[in-house]
């Protein structure tokens, strides 16, 4: 079967392309690998991100969607060129159509690149759709409808918090906290308190492993291997779920503080509906234990977690693709 249309998730931990009628067909780590000699792009998606960490000094593995921007764009082409090839086969003679997420804050220029790099990589027309838009769109909220809705994305490198109403972002902050930083932080936790040296995805497994917003009762634990810093010897400790908590609960209160913030200059009559219909949360940070609790408990809005979290802006791409005229107002460029 040919493929027509595809939505893209560009995030800055993961890329995921959504075919309306098929679901995601593609989700694979936002890494592109770079030869420093000759500046060739060596490998995109899994294949760059096993390189990670383990590149010989003549390679260098990129996250080209650093930030939540395009910190390059030439690197976001040939990521988009991969992607695009991946979903429609090399074969295919037709060009699709393609929709994109970009960041809430982006400029028109940057917006501009993201389009010009979808046709550059083979899109026969390219739309973009601000992330918070389609990941609202992707948890199934009737953004078109005069209500007030607030969708808070926490993905890799941003936790976005947007309140949307008539298809539009009236109030929107994007903050450079979220999963990453929560791997950082758990990191340094196990280094200060350990003296314990572990990567990044060693802190990212314990997040997801044992992790939480909140201290529970019944801690869960891991069993996590690093090199002694005194010795320089590999060690074994077993890590405990409060732990967590203490070592991320900085990087929580951030985002909790730009919650309260959106929430302070969202106009009232929109402040009452989210009152009233809660607050949803999406993207993979969404996943981590006891997010909406936490939440609940310090805003006092009842906080859901949408269906599918890590799915939504991909899915929102889909749907918004397939029904471009009934959301035109949230289309921003279209060639
Ligand atoms: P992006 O849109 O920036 O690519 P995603 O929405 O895909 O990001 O989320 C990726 C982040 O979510 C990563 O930091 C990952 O560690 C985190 N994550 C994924 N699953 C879980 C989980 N179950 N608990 C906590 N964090 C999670
Ligand atoms: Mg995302």
């Amino acid at each position: 079967m040919f493929i027509r249309k595809l939505g893209i998730d560009l995030g800055t931990a993961n890329t995921l392309i959504f075919v309306p009628g098929q679901g995601i067909i593609i989700n694979e780590p936002s890494v592109v690998a770079v030869s420093v000699r000759d500046n060739q792009v060596l490998a995109v998606g899994n294949e760059a991100r096993a390189m990670v960490g383990r590149t010989p000094e003549t390679i260098i593995a990129y996250k080209p969607m650093k930030d939540g921007v395009i910190a390059d764009y030439r690197v976001t082409e040939s990521m988009l060129r991969y992607f695009i090839r991946k979903a429609t086969g090399k074969y295919s003679f037709f060009r699709p159509e393609v929709m994109i997420s970009v960041p809430a804050g982006v400029t028109s220029t940057e917006r501009r690149a993201v389009i010009e790099a979808a046709l550059a990589a083979g899109a026969k027309a390219a739309y973009a759709v601000k992330e918070p838009v389609l990941a609202a769109i992707g948890a199934g909220i009737a953004i078109n409808e005069p209500h007030g809705h607030m969708i808070v994305d926490i993905g890799g490198g941003t936790a976005d918090v947007a309140v949307i109403s008539l298809g539009g972002i009236v109030a929107c902050t994007s903050v450079k906290v979220a999963g990453n930083k929560f791997d950082a932080a758990i990191a340094d936790y196990v280094k200060k308190h350990y003296n314990l040296a572990i990567g990044e995805r060693t802190a990212e497994d314990l997040k997801i492993g044992v992790g939480s917003a909140l201290p529970i009762q019944n801690e869960l634990s891991m069993e996590i291997k690093g090199r002694d810093l005194m010795t320089g010897l590999p060690r074994t400790y077993e890590i405990f779920t409060n732990e967590i908590v203490t070592a991320i609960a900085e990087e929580l209160d951030e985002i909790i503080r730009t919650i309260k913030g959106v929430l302070h200059e969202t106009p009232p009559e929109l402040a009452a509906d989210i009152m009233d219909k809660g607050i949803v949360i999406s993207g993979g940070g969404a996943l981590l234990r006891n997010i909406d609790e936490l939440i609940l408990q310090e805003t006092g809005v009842p906080t859901y977690i949408a269906d599918g979290a890590l799915f939504c802006v991909a899915k929102g791409t889909g749907i918004a693709l397939d029904h471009l005229d009934v959301y035109k107002r949230s289309i921003m460029s279209k060639k």
